[in-house]
């Protein structure tokens, strides 16, 4: 399974993301918590204000009922202290007085006495249930009756009655029946008419109630749930707070408290709403408040990535990570690796690696599968590189940066070789074949590079690694000095060549080709040389190769094919003797057509016979078979002669030997260099191989010619063999023009 790799970027974000998620997580959790304690201390605020309304309204009731027992009490000492030995009927008789003086709340007052005869104020007498009237029982000094409607007085009244003794004995009550309507409009009127308030007799009637409809009446709940909330039960329990329902289904609660000596109920009637709405007004500004920061951070998130991106797009700002390998960029790589070698005394090794002919890749395997191999490279560098506290940093397309610190050059080298033999085998398993190229330099504790010391190093190991050529076999290149004298040279000749052959500082010499047979000069070949005045005096191994690459190579050709042909024609002219000139042709001619066609524009400028002219091909050319065979064709059919140079150095070169028809094969130099010891001799094998190759050219009708003959063994040993001709030190080096006249001169 492979795993998905986050960008660090993107990591970042998702990071703060979260992070930013937890804590709006505890801050809302406190923020909760907060003003849950502000909910209870609410509620309980709430309900204190609750209690202490109650609390006014019991101490008006009691107040008032306390009115009410000192009236009685004033007439208790007016009238029943004054009348000696209770006598009934001057007890009547006063009453009756008094009854003008009466508390306006009263209907009547009376004297009850134990077998149950009420006296009462207006004169009349009735009859009263003994057991309803609890003042007899003598338990209280004072009772305070329920609620009754007594017969033809249309009022709701309750009773409150004094006990009164006679030598210890109860003589009978003093009581008075008040107008419970006045006494409710006293009592509420008070505390505010709270509409909410209920009064309760012992026997759960209602003395006081926003609806006078209910007066009098008791309240039994039908649903058996609320039984708790009936009015029986209330007046018959403790004071406490009870759950029930209003008529329109919300949830309310009972508060009820006693009145002291009246036994009455105060019930408060508490709608949970109010307090709902506290709850409910808290839940919404959370939740809102949640959905506003939650969107306010996904916001500035997305505006952040947003602004990361355009800053990315526009370049603005560095980026620090690579997309495709989660590695350094270039610039970051630069910006850690400059802190890195402040350390004067350190030494550091720079290496820069690649990919062989990535383009190629890239091109034939498509994007994808290259964009894998870098990621795939990447994780392989960064492997190796873990073992030696080291970074690394990606730049353009499959380049790799990587700087190590060193204990030594030597150390370092050794560690780099083991490293590379593992990465040379991680590869090998990959799906596409490739191969890594390294370059390689190093940061000396001497050293004292001008500007950025890391671009320096980054420039010297890719320098580095430009000079491994298309040879497999190396892998890397390490910097030094000469390097740099050489690719300074190599800028210095690609900006100079153009220049160079416009003021002729090219000319040609010619190397003479001697027939074996008599030692005579059949021949020569054209070699260039460039005078430099900068550079001085250059063979063309320091400029061809360059050439050849740049293309400067087929320009220089024709300057080389005028230079012979004005030489020959020179000659000619004069009637002085001449020996026919072979030129070389170089790699980089693959078409045929316009090979001839530019040939023959110069040539036919000179007016000498083709036979003076032998063109040499390159065995190992860029030219296919068909080419080459092409090519010697068109230049047999001009009249010229072809030679094969460097005959042997190829790997085909039997096989060409039947197609191709060319004239001659001039074997390479290495034929000879090869087979012979130091002291000049040559070993039997190669001789006898020779001798093959030369009987078998004989057979096919081709002259032979060896290169590089320079001793007197190799030309007795060619002569031996019937070679034709050699060309070497033996006989002559190449020559400038005057010298090879002179030649030509002394060896005909
Ligand atoms: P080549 O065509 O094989 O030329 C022969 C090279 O062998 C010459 O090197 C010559 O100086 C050298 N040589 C001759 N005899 C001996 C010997 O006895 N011992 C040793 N060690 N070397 C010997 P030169 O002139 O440096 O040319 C090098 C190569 O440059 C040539 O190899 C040829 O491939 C190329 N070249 C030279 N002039 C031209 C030119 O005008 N055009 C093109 N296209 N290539 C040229
Ligand atoms: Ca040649
Ligand atoms: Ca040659």
């Amino acid at each position: 399974m492979k795993k998905k790799v986050l960008s660090p970027e993107k990591a970042k974000i998702i990071s703060s993301l979260l992070v930013s998620m937890i804590f709006l997580f505890i801050v809302l959790s406190m923020t909760r918590l907060y003003t849950n304690s502000m909910i209870e201390k609410a509620q309980s605020d709430y309900f204190n204000s609750i209690k202490t309304t109650m609390d006014g309204f019991e101490k008006v009731v009691s107040l008032q009922l306390n009115s009410y027992r000192n009236f009685l009490d004033s007439y208790y000492k007016d009238i029943l202290l004054t009348i000696p030995d209770y006598d009934i009927n001057s007890i009547s008789k006063t009453l009756v007085e008094y009854s003008e003086t009466k508390h306006p709340d009263f209907l009547d007052f009376y004297f009850l006495t134990p077998d149950g005869t009420a006296y009462l104020s207006d004169g009349t007498n009735i009859h009263m249930d003994p057991a309803k009237h609890k003042g007899l029982d003598g338990v209280l000094n004072y009772y305070i009756s329920g609620i009754c409607y007594p017969p033809n007085r249309h009022a709701y009244v309750f009773c409150i009655e004094k006990t009164c003794y006679k030598d210890g004995k109860i003589a009978g009550v003093l009581g008075a029946a008040v107008i419970l309507d006045s006494f409710q409009k006293r009592t509420t009127g008070l505390v505010g008419n709270r509409e909410s308030f209920m009064l309760l007799d012992t026997e759960g009637y209602f003395l006081v109630h926003p609806r006078a409809d209910v007066i009098g009446k008791q309240y039994i709940p039908e649903d058996p749930r609320y039984t708790e909330t009936g009015t029986i039960y209330l007046a018959k329990n403790p004071p406490g707070t009870y759950k029930s329902k209003a008529d329109d289904n919300s949830v309310i609660y009972l508060i009820t408290s006693k009145i002291p000596e009246s036994g009455w109920t105060i019930s408060l009637k508490v709608s949970m709403e109010e307090i709902d709405e506290i709850y409910e007004i808290q839940r919404k500004s959370e939740i809102m408040i949640f959905i506003f920061a939650f969107l306010t951070i996904l916001g500035l998130v997305i505006v952040e990535t947003k602004i990361l991106d355009f800053f990315q797009k526009k370049q603005l700002i560095a980026t620090v990570y690579d997309p495709l390998t989660n590695l350094w960029t270039r610039q970051r790589f630069e910006v850690e690796a400059n802190k890195m070698v402040r350390n004067p005394r350190a030494k550091f090794m720079l290496i820069e690696a690649d990919i062989r002919g990535f383009k190629f890749i890239n091109q034939n395997y498509g994007e994808e599968a290259a964009d894998k191999l870098i990621v795939y490279y990447s994780k392989i560098l960064n492997i190796c590189i873990g073992d030696y506290h080291g970074i690394i940093g990606r730049g353009f397309a499959d380049h790799f940066y990587i700087l190590l610190k060193i204990t030594s050059v030597h150390k370092a080298m050794n560690v780099f070789r083991d490293s590379l033999t593992k990465i040379t085998d991680d590869v090998k398993s990959y799906e596409i074949p490739f191969f890594p190229k390294f370059g390689i330099s190093f940061l000396m504790p001497g050293d004292n590079p001008t500007g950025n010391k890391i671009q320096n190093l980054i420039g010297q190991a890719s320098f580095a690694k430009s000079t491994i050529k298309d040879n497999l076999l190396t892998q890397f290149s390490v910097y030094n000095s000469k390097l740099l004298e050489k690719i300074n040279e190599e800028q210095f000749i690609e900006s100079h060549m153009q220049q160079a052959l416009d003021q002729k500082e090219f000319f040609v010499m010619y190397q003479p080709k001697i027939s074996l047979t008599d030692d005579r000069i059949v021949g020569a070949e054209a070699l260039v040389r460039w005078n430099n005045p900068k550079l001085g005096l250059m063979t063309p191994d320091k400029f061809i190769p360059l050439f050849e690459k740049n293309g400067f190579i087929t320009k220089l050709d024709y300057y080389v094919y005028e230079e012979v042909f004005k030489f020959i024609q020179n000659r000619l002219a004069k009637n002085l003797p001449i020996v026919p000139i072979s030129v070389n042709m170089s790699r980089n001619h693959n078409k045929p057509e316009k090979f001839m066609h530019d040939f023959m524009e110069i040539f036919t400028k000179y007016s000498i016979p083709p036979s003076l002219i032998q063109i040499e091909i390159l065995e190992r050319s860029v030219m296919d078979n068909t080419t080459l065979q092409d090519i010697t064709e068109k230049l047999h059919k001009e009249g010229f002669t072809v030679a094969m140079d460097d005959f042997g150095s190829g790997e085909s070169s039997l096989n060409m030997l039947t197609k191709i028809p060319v004239d001659v094969l001039k074997f390479d130099r290495e034929f000879l260099n090869a087979s012979t010891d130091k002291e000049g001799r040559i070993d039997k094998k190669s001789e006898k191989f020779i001798h093959i190759l030369i009987d078998l050219s004989k057979n096919l009708e081709k002259q032979t010619v060896f290169e590089g003959v320079e001793t007197q063994a190799q030309r007795d040993f060619l002569r031996s063999i019937n070679c034709d001709q050699a060309q070497g030190y033996f006989y002559s080096k190449p020559l400038a023009e005057q010298d090879f006249v002179q030649f030509i001169k002394l060896h005909s």
